[in-house]
């Protein structure tokens, strides 16, 4: 018997971020407690972990309170593409802010360092440009994305307050735009629409002209940043922007996707959906500095694997 280096809970954790973290977890040798109430995910994401008897898995609702013994908290929990968070935005809302309230009680209670995986929607459509974690943001706080933007703002500010009034110790990081095996097919996301529509020969679907920019990371880049912030000391709390600096047009990214799939399906436009940030890029000195992390992968090496995934799972 091996004792484990400790117990993680992954809310979120079948997710495509979450289901990449337990299994990183369950290698770094953790006992992993993965909750999910498998609203924007899949069983199928953490099936190949179910033998693992350091594996846990627990349906449940993080909008609920929940009573476990853990040491670590990752708490990913909430839809986090537009077509998922928008389809019921008042649930999103909860998510994010009753969910963090049950999380830090939780962590209150137990004493576990807790993370929350925040975005670079807390920034807005960004008005400094490439967005450092002192920039307070540029988000309309009734418009169709503010439900994430905004919740996830609340959550970031129950985190802070909870580590100022309760001595919680926290770390918040904000993601930026992530890919990778195991996106769902049809989360709506550029990257998985566009590897979907181009092995199906269908017409990548850009919004606009395709000139606004995202910074695209890969999967295992985003988790090693993870478990680095993860094992900082108590006084780093972030926030910390985790993303690749790489930054992308769509028409770029579209082009990319054409070239390595071979697909003959073309393009198509669409009109831009309201309040889509027009550029998006993060700084990422403070990861740098302060975890001696960055990415390492390329965004055409990370697409290939990408459009692997999707070729062995939809055919
Ligand atoms: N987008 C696109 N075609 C698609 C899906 C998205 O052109 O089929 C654009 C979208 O308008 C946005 C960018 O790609 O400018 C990234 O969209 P995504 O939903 O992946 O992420 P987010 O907007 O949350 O960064």
């Amino acid at each position: 018997m091996t004792i484990a280096k400790g117990r993680a809970l992954v809310t979120g954790g079948s997710g495509f971020i979450g289901s990449h973290l337990c299994e990183r977890l369950l290698n770094d040798g953790y006992d992993v407690l993965c909750v999910d109430n498998y609203y924007s995910s899949t069983k199928d994401n953490i099936a190949h972990l179910l033998d693992n008897p350091r594996f846990e898995v627990m349906r449940h609702d993080v909008t609920f309170p929940l009573y476990v013994e853990v040491d670590e908290i990752y708490h990913l929990a909430c839809p986090a593409s537009p077509i998922h968070y928008q389809r019921d935005p008042v649930q999103t809302t909860k998510t994010a802010v009753h969910g963090s309230i049950n999380m830090l009680g939780l962590a209150k209670r137990t004493g576990a360092k807790i993370l929350l995986t925040s975005t670079s929607e807390v920034y807005g459509d960004p008005l400094v440009h490439p967005q450092t974690e002192d920039y307070w943001g540029n988000v309309n706080p009734i418009g169709p994305r503010a439900c994430y933007d905004e919740g996830k703002r609340a959550a970031e500010t129950l985190f802070f307050d909870y580590n100022r009034q309760h001595n919680l110790k926290i770390k918040v990081v904000r993601l930026f735009n992530t890919y990778g095996p195991r996106m769902h097919p049809y989360d709506g996301r550029v990257v998985s629409n566009f590897v979907v529509s181009a092995l199906n020969n269908q017409p990548l679907t850009v919004y606009g002209e395709g000139q606004q920019t995202r910074s695209f990371c890969y999967i295992d880049d985003l988790i090693e940043g993870l478990i680095s912030m993860m094992a900082t000391g108590d006084d780093v709390t972030g926030p910390i922007n985790l993303g690749n600096p790489g930054e992308f047009t769509i028409a770029q990214l579209a082009e990319l996707v054409i070239e390595q799939t071979g697909t003959t399906g073309g393009v198509s436009y669409f009109p831009l959906p309201q309040d889509d940030p027009v550029r998006r890029q993060p700084d990422i000195t403070r990861a740098k500095a302060t975890l001696g992390w960055e990415p390492t992968v390329p965004l055409a090496e990370g697409l290939t694997r990408t459009i692997e995934f999707f070729r062995s799972t939809l055919s």
